[in-house]
């Protein structure tokens, strides 16, 4: 007689190497499947029960469903014909780092609570300021240290938080905020900042999103210009966002210039770098980084463009006594010996939420199975593809470019106005035979292709060429 309803330890060992086999057929023939769903709102959840089943239901049958509901709803990010917005990495390696994470279950908040679960996130969160080529005072043996957040947007809300409280002496916590509080992106700086500022209380008002140059990079004259003109009305500039690699466009604001101004103006300075700041892996791309030693915090997201399954975002910040006292708590219920001694990181005052999974074993795994030379291997030759893409579309009679491609995004158009653009994207999106997203530049209808997806290589982005071609014919 059975005691409960639990799976028994043989039982999951046996439909745990199912599920890894399944896995591994899927990713086997990921490339041959649609890229776009095709479903129609409502049509997964037309298929559900309207209840949760009241007695347990086999294994077969739950994953026949996933095959019958949930795999016709699925966009195939995994796709090597996937090019659209920008890359949701996975690999081997970190699915199997994830597996493990959630096996193991832990929750990391404090030191104690998991001490391996802190130690390897800060370890290799040092490892990776060596790897990149970031400032040293982002590791934890200096003034700063880093973290990993489930998100960039997560990453920029707890810098702005921070830029808030040191703008305000730390009293925005305490007392709630007095002076008007100003805060500075560009035009193509991501929304999670304008959501960030709704979040931080400070009013989307107090958002001043300074214009770009033709590149689309932000204009730091204007910026200078912007500050000053808020200081003489009484507004406290407490928090600049620049970015490394745009999401429309990967347009690089020009941190030596946008940086100084912060350290003249005591701003706190955060660089958003999610896609393109895995790119440092290559030492000839680190000048797109370069005065990112003027910085008071930094973040990139492994889960887009390095092989490592979301979430994890990589947050680095020059002073985290500036961070801590930001955000933390200390109840009766989290003391502790090994944080009353000072010696140990508890994360939970790193972040929003008091728990947190251990996320850093996923990108252990991948740092260990790839070294940086198989990191650098992939991410340069996806930069190459996007180069011979380009050069393609700039030799072409029809098609143009209508950015600078500083990595691995191409934005480009066809020169016969917007209607033909959009109809390309249509008609390739529906085929399946491959996904391409859009953006607006300078008004017009842009198509946009990323090569960053863990399998793209060479033969996708040369039929992806001649798909694009045909698509424009009538
Ligand atoms: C994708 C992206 C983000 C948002 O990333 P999340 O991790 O999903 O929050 C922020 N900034 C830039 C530049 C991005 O490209």
């Amino acid at each position: 007689m059975k005691s409960g309803y639990h799976l028994e330890a043989d039982e999951f060992r046996r439909l745990g190497h199912q599920l890894i086999d399944w896995i591994a057929d899927y990713q086997q023939k990921v490339e041959t499947l649609p890229v776009l769903s095709q479903v129609k709102p409502g049509q997964v959840r037309s298929l559900l029960p309207a209840a949760a089943p009241e007695q347990g239901e086999s294994w077969g049958r739950i994953m026949a469903d996933v095959n019958r509901i949930i795999m016709p709803g699925i966009t195939h990010w995994q796709s090597p014909n996937f090019f659209a917005y920008f890359p949701a990495n996975s690999s081997g390696p970190a699915v199997l780092g994830d597996l493990l994470s959630a096996g193991l279950g832990v929750q990391g908040m404090l030191w104690t609570t998991s001490p391996a679960c802190t130690e390897l996130e800060t370890h290799i969160m040092d490892w990776l300021v060596d790897m990149l080529g970031l400032p040293a005072h982002f590791k934890s043996s200096q003034s700063g240290g880093g973290v990993i957040q489930d998100s960039a947007s997560s990453a920029a809300l707890c810098a702005l938080l921070a830029g808030r409280e040191r703008a305000t002496q730390f009293s925005g916590n305490e007392k709630g905020l007095r002076a008007p509080l100003t805060v500075y992106a560009s035009s193509q700086t991501h929304s999670s900042i304008e959501k960030g500022v709704k979040i931080a209380g400070l009013g989307k008002e107090n958002l001043r999103l300074i214009p770009v140059d033709d590149h689309f990079a932000m204009r730091p004259d204007l910026l200078a210009a912007q500050i000053a003109r808020d200081r003489k009305e009484g507004f406290l500039p407490c928090f600049v966002c620049a970015t490394v690699g745009t999401t429309s466009s990967n347009a690089i604001d020009p941190l030596p210039a946008i940086g100084s101004i912060c350290r003249q103006e005591g701003v706190w300075l955060h660089v958003d770098a999610a896609m393109a700041g895995a790119a440092a892996v290559c030492p000839e791309f680190r000048n797109l980084q370069e005065g990112l030693e003027l910085a008071d915090s930094y973040c990139f997201n492994p889960h887009k463009w390095l092989f490592t399954n979301f979430d994890c975002d990589c947050f680095f910040v020059r002073d985290r006594a500036a961070l801590i006292q930001t955000l933390s708590i200390l109840p009766e219920y989290l003391r502790n010996q090994a944080t009353e001694s000072g010696a140990v990181i508890d994360y939970r005052d790193w972040q929003i939420p008091l728990g947190r999974r251990f996320r850093s074993l996923k990108l252990w795994f991948v740092l260990r199975h790839y070294g940086v030379e198989g990191l650098r291997f992939h991410v340069h030759q996806h930069v190459d593809l996007a180069r011979q893409f380009a050069d393609w579309v700039a030799a072409s009679e029809h098609f143009e470019l209508a950015a600078p491609r500083p990595l691995n995004l191409v934005c480009f158009r066809h020169k016969g106005g917007d209607e033909i653009n959009r109809r390309i994207q249509e008609r390739l999106n529906q085929s399946g035979a491959l996904f391409l997203s859009h953006t607006v530049l300078n008004g017009r209808h842009t198509l946009r292709l990323c090569v960053g997806q863990t399998h793209t290589a060479l033969n996708h982005v040369q039929k992806a060429w001649e798909l694009i071609q045909a698509a424009a014919q009538d």
